[in-house]
């Protein structure tokens, strides 16, 4: 079964200055591609701006982070009802920069899981091997201990509308994508300890998508395996034209059913 493609744009701390330009050229050039879901998740300062803007759109709106506790003295911090009281419905949690310079761990990953699903946002939950881990062979091992500690204490019924993004490190920013049968595997193993965990009907339904320097040129090969329902883009995700290339690409593949 294939499920329905989803391209998500993680903006991260991009474009600099205000970003209402770029965000009312994404919602000219992708309000027709109506087969696949569209996610854009710029930074906090623009996320009031972008409800407003897709309002009566088809693209749908995520934060890249939030922190686990409600309110209080947390100076720099936003909550999870926080983004859910200006319309925000996606949340990037656990993106391998913040694991690397914020300090993220399992454990924080997974708070902020479960704040997330608290307020009702939906969560699009990183995870994915460095480089070296790649090199010793430890990639299951590493992708595993990641979806355990997210998912910690977490019940099926709290999950709804979650998505998986599998991130190899060493594919994010540098150009070096995943071979599309090295990440199929991957995504494999994501959906049998989806279906360890909880169901089989749920690891079914539920979207795992690729990240790692996806580009028109190289999307179409991603898609096409069975257990990639998408992407999590970052570099093209900030130019309208690729942004687009890459949905047309997964839109491609629905209206022609995966031959
Ligand atoms: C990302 O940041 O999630 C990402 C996949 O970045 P890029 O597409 O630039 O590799």
């Amino acid at each position: 079964m294939k499920r329905r493609y989803c391209i998500a744009g993680n903006w991260k701390m991009n474009p600099p200055g205000a970003a209402g330009g770029l965000l009312l050229e994404m919602r000219e050039k992708l309000d027709e591609i109506t087969a696949v879901d569209l996610i854009i998740c710029p930074p906090f300062t623009a996320l009031d701006n972008a409800r407003q803007l897709f309002q009566n759109f088809r693209i749908t709106i995520g934060a890249q982070n939030l922190f686990w506790e409600d309110k209080g003295a947390y100076t720099g911090e936003i909550s999870a009802s926080m983004l859910s009281a200006i319309g925000v419905e996606y949340v990037i949690i656990g993106h391998s920069e913040r694991r690397q310079y914020f300090d993220d761990t399992d454990e924080t990953v997974n708070k902020r899981m479960k704040a997330a699903l608290k307020a009702g946002l939906k969560p699009i939950l990183c995870l994915g091997e460095t480089e070296s881990e790649r090199e010793d062979g430890i990639t299951f091992e590493v992708v595993r201990k990641q979806f355990r500690g997210a998912l910690e204490g977490i019940e099926i019924k709290e999950l709804k509308d979650f998505m998986i993004a599998y991130e190899p490190v060493w594919a994010i920013g540098t150009g070096k994508t995943a071979k599309p049968a090295d990440a199929q595997e991957v995504h494999e193993l994501l959906r049998k300890l989806l279906a360890e965990k909880y169901t089989f009907e749920f690891s079914e339904s539920t979207r795992i998508l690729y990240g790692g320097s996806v580009k028109p040129d190289n999307a179409e090969g991603l898609f096409r395996q069975p257990d990639i329902d998408g992407a999590l883009i970052g570099g093209a995700s900030l130019s309208t034209v690729s942004f687009r290339q890459i949905a047309e690409a997964a839109e491609f593949l629905t209206t022609n059913e995966h031959e």
